[in-house]
């Protein structure tokens, strides 16, 4: 999977290589998934929610510079294998779920695998003031602006990778850098997530 769907696509990120090679992807989604988890493709978690394609893990993670020690918030907990690739990076990792159920079996999962990562269920489009400021931020949802609790919460300088589109069946991939008070932002690419769904977000319900 790391050779193929990321070191041939041009992932060098070292940190992001190494997390990949090391954390068992089928860990993260049911036992009937497990044989499609190393797939070149989204992986079903449930909810109607999916685990993203390895390779978009391992672009986002690059496009962050991730550096051990760095506090990394991350909006989309999911199944928990993004917050685990981070964790096994080095980052202290805090992750927003605002699904129950993936919330609840995320935080088991990581816990079994003994990843120090802080959970919290909520909206995560406000992003986490109590434990801002964060160095780096990870939307792993798509949503119609960049919502501003998130730049507001991460440091200056810093970077947030987010998917950011009109409509909500494709985006553009964000990243946006803050240095010295300003904003700088870097297509890179089309992307499909699923609705970042939230006050700064999209409208539960609406299409
Ligand atoms: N990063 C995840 C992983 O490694 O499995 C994949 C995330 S999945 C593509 C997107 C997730 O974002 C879903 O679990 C969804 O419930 C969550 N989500 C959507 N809107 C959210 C919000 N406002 N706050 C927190 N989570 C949200």
């Amino acid at each position: 999977m790391v050779r193929e769907q990321l070191e041939e696509r041009g992932i060098t990120d070292q940190r992001v290589l190494e997390a990949m090679r090391q954390m068992p992807r089928h860990l993260f989604v049911d036992e009937a998934l497990q044989i499609q988890s190393y797939g070149d493709h989204p992986v079903p978690i449930g909810m109607g929610q999916t685990l993203s394609q390895p390779y978009m893990v391992g672009l986002m993670s690059s496009l962050l510079v991730v550096r051990p020690g760095m506090r990394v918030l991350e909006v989309g907990t999911g199944s928990g294998y993004q917050a685990a690739i981070l964790a096994v990076m080095g980052a202290e990792v805090y992750t927003v779920e605002r699904i129950r159920q993936l919330y609840v079996l995320a935080k088991t999962r990581l816990q079994h695998l003994r990843l120090q990562v802080n959970h919290k269920l909520d909206d995560g489009t406000l992003g986490w003031p109590e434990q801002g400021p964060f160095d780096r931020i990870i939307v792993t949802a798509g949503g119609p602006t960049i919502p501003l609790p998130l730049l507001e919460q991460l440091t200056d300088p810093g970077i947030l990778v987010i998917p950011v589109g009109p409509s909500r069946r494709e985006q553009r991939l964000m990243r946006i850098f803050k240095k010295e008070g300003r904003i700088h932002q870097e297509d890179q690419g089309a992307v499909a997530f699923v609705d970042l769904i939230g006050s700064h977000g999209w409208q539960p319900g609406r299409p």
